[in-house]
């Protein structure tokens, strides 16, 4: 597909920004677990965190398709992962939702600090008994007098150690599914709100995850983003455009993965021959760019629907899973072709798979997407009748 003028310009640029100020291969923080708040900065002031938001809201206006031809390009120039990921999350789980939900208030107090990165957002939707059943979660809100209070527990939390301001999904009633759902904006200095420790996770190391507690937590009741029960509204709107946004990452990864494994293929000699001229080298190499080819499009067509107002969750849907799945086989096939170099973890591509096997898991699971696809096809389910067709998963 032909990109938009703007679209190759933004490319263009992001481009010679990761080049000049994003380099390094950041493999310290990725053994750390460190998160890398300088490269946060420098995308930031490129724009990055403002590029999806409306000129109204003080965003740049460039939609969702320059956004994921952005994630794209710095999926293929920095190594960082980790970075993009704690990105998205921001992105997704916070800007959107406050720019499609929130209220004039909310986004003059919020917005400007999360456009320009001195605010890091993040959600939390998941608990340790709600996973995939994310509505069935047991985080209560109840009111006192204006406030709202708050008690439950969040797992998984993307940013959550290094989070400012959160979007804590809560329900009324639990057991009402996503009846009853209300989402909170509760900033991290909230009385009975604390922190777990940072998780060992096995990728996506530099992005920070953890868990929250809430405990007696008290909010004003302009807390409230949009409307009381309509908390899986702003959840699914969340996950729609991040199913899209967050694996164009990947897709930008697939892409340096495979010129990088053909230009080992054609110098890596054995045999007296390069290895590529071996035709199960060459195979693998073949299958990496055909996943590199049927994933771009997959999440270029997000951008271009919702840009135009559409309704895109079965896209989305088609999109988490093929790309994730593509991802973790080319990074498979690129540790392969590589050789005892691919398995070092000095290298980058160990570190790809590491990342890339997130992918399968978090905005919920292919296994999720697959029941979700079946779903809008018109294919009857098994699971209990309290979800939507368009919300099972966290
Ligand atoms: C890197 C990362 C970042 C994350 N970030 C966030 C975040 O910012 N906020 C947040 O709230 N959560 C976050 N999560 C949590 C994520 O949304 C959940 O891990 C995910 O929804 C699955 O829940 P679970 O891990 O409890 O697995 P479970 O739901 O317990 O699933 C275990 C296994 O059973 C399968 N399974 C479950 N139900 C079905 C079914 N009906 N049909 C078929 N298979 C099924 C699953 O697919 C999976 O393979 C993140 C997770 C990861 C890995």
């Amino acid at each position: 597909m032909d990109l938009p003028d703007q679209v190759l310009e933004l490319r263009r640029e992001l481009q010679e920004v990761a080049r000049v100020r994003l380099g390094g291969s950041g493999i310290e923080r990725d053994r750390e677990g460190v998160f890398w708040r300088e490269g946060w900065q420098v995308c930031a002031e490129a724009g990055v965190l403002s590029l999806a938001v409306p000129r109204e809201d003080g965003g740049r206006g460039l939609g969702l398709l320059a956004t994921i031809v952005a994630m794209e390009t710095l999926g293929e120039e920095v190594d960082d992962l980790g970075l993009l990921f704690a990105i998205n999350a921001h992105l997704w789980a916070g800007v959107i939702p406050l720019v499609h939900f929130g209220t004039p208030a909310q986004k003059t107090t919020w917005l400007p600090g999360l456009l320009d990165g001195s605010i890091v957002a993040g959600h939390g939707a998941t608990e340790p008994d709600a996973g995939s059943d994310v509505f069935c979660m047991n985080t209560t809100a109840r009111r006192d007098g204006t406030d709202w209070v708050l008690d439950g527990t969040k797992s998984f939390v993307a940013n959550g150690p290094i989070a400012d301001v959160l979007i804590v999904y809560a329900a009324a009633e639990p057991g009402r599914g996503e009846l009853g759902l209300s989402g909170f904006l509760v900033p991290r200095d909230t009385k009975g709100l604390q922190f777990g420790e940072p998780l060992d996770k096995m990728g996506l190391r530099s992005a920070p995850s953890g868990t929250l507690v809430l405990e007696d937590c008290r909010i004003p009741g302009d807390a409230l983003i949009g409307s009381e029960g309509g908390g899986a509204a702003c959840f699914n709107c969340s996950m729609e455009w991040e199913r899209g946004a967050i694996l164009a990452m990947h897709v930008g990864r697939m892409s340096r993965q495979l010129d990088e494994v053909v230009r080992f293929a054609k110098t890596r000699r054995q045999f007296g021959q390069p290895i590529g001229a071996f035709q199960s080298v060459a195979n693998r190499v073949i299958d990496m760019k055909l996943r590199l080819e049927t994933s771009r499009p997959l999440v270029h067509r997000i951008g271009i629907l919702k840009d135009q107002g559409r309704q895109a969750m079965l896209e989305a849907a088609m999109a988490k899973l093929h790309v994730s799945e593509a991802a973790v086989q080319s990074s498979l096939d690129a540790v392969q072709i590589m050789g005892s170099r691919g398995y070092l973890r000095e290298g980058v591509v160990e570190r790809d798979l590491r990342d890339a096997l997130g992918a399968r898991i978090y905005s919920g699971t292919n296994e999720m997407q697959r029941v979700m696809i079946a779903r809008l096809l018109g294919l009857p389910s098994s699971l209990p009748e309290r979800r939507s067709p368009e919300a099972p998963e966290g």
